[in-house]
């Protein structure tokens, strides 16, 4: 009874990326026992096992099999360059990896880096990009606070993540030039077996459904009956729109589905055909 298939899921123990992969797990209907304690722990209704690991060492992890899957940041992915397969991007841990200088120097380029130094903890991806460019600099590879290391006079420039800027702008840097877009994805090693290749399927099935889920709104509205060609043509639907008769004559009830994109827009246009009392609801899941 111990030797059914089960996948292993690597995700950061404690970071920015721990709340978010917990959460995506537990919408994908797995639970999971004492994640409060950051141990190891298995599914009773999936399976599924959990490690949490820092998130440098993921990609490690992944690649050698220890972990059959991973969460982590593409910027990690990138950095690391570990033989590793991208399944799905996830939509959360969204930052960028920039260049930042003093705010008092101009940026003119990659040549305004030459003959500087730069910190940075992710040495790589600054050698590919001076490498790139044909510059010489010199790399400080510093394992946190790297936005301090130009005032206190060890770097003149700094490559870090950025998600606000506001860290940045507190040490009295700007954001000169961006070297990668990141967001949290799930990773797989390159040889899962058959078993464990049905389970990502399901996983990634359920993955998906959240994902859409959370791009999506319920709309529910009243629209007199005379406007309600018009309104109907503003929505898209699963299908088309569901037209339910109100309890008061000529009136109708219109329930659709609207993505976050054109949400607000749509939502002026249904109001300008006439549509009243408009409720949005969260959906759960959705499964086309
Ligand atoms: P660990 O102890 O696991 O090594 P860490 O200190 O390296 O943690 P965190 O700061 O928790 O890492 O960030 C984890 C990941 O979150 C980053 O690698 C990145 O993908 C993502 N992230 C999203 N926004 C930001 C941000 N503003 N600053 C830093 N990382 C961010
Ligand atoms: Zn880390």
């Amino acid at each position: 009874m111990h030797n059914e298939p089960i996948l292993k899921i690597a995700i950061q123990k404690s970071g920015r990326l721990s709340e978010d992969s917990i959460a995506l797990l537990k919408e994908c209907g797995i639970e999971l026992r004492n994640v409060k304690d950051r141990l190891r722990t298995v599914s009773d209704n999936f399976p599924i096992e959990v490690f949490f690991l820092r998130d440098d060492d993921i990609p490690e992890y992944v690649e050698d099999g220890v972990a059959d899957l991973g969460i982590v940041g593409q910027n990690v992915l990138a950095e690391k360059n570990r033989n590793v397969q991208t399944i799905e991007a996830l939509g959360f841990g969204k930052c960028r990896l920039s260049i930042a200088l003093p705010k008092t120097v101009a940026y003119e380029g990659a040549s305004t880096l030459e003959g500087k130094r730069i910190a940075t903890s992710y040495p790589v991806i600054v050698a590919g990009y001076l490498k790139k460019n044909n510059i010489n600099a010199t790399v400080h590879e510093i394992s946190g606070s790297v936005e301090i290391a130009p005032g206190i006079g060890l770097a003149d420039a700094v490559v870090d993540l950025v998600s606000s800027g506001g860290t940045l702008f507190m040490n009295g840097l700007k954001e000169a030039e961006v070297l990668l877009e990141s967001q949290a994805v799930l990773i797989s090693n390159n040889q899962l077996n058959k078993h464990q290749q049905t389970i990502l399927e399901k996983l990634l099935f359920r993955i998906r459904a959240v994902k859409k889920a959370k791009k999506n709104k319920y709309v529910l509205m009243n629209a007199p009956n005379e406007k309600l060609s018009e309104i109907i043509s503003l929505l898209p639907g699963m299908k088309s729109p569901s037209v339910l008769p109100l309890a008061e004559s000529g009136w109708s009830s219109v329930h659709s589905v609207l993505s976050e994109d054109e949400f607000w827009e749509k939502i002026e246009q249904l109001k300008k055909a006439g549509a009243e009392g408009i409720l949005v609801v969260p959906i759960e899941k959705m499964i086309l």
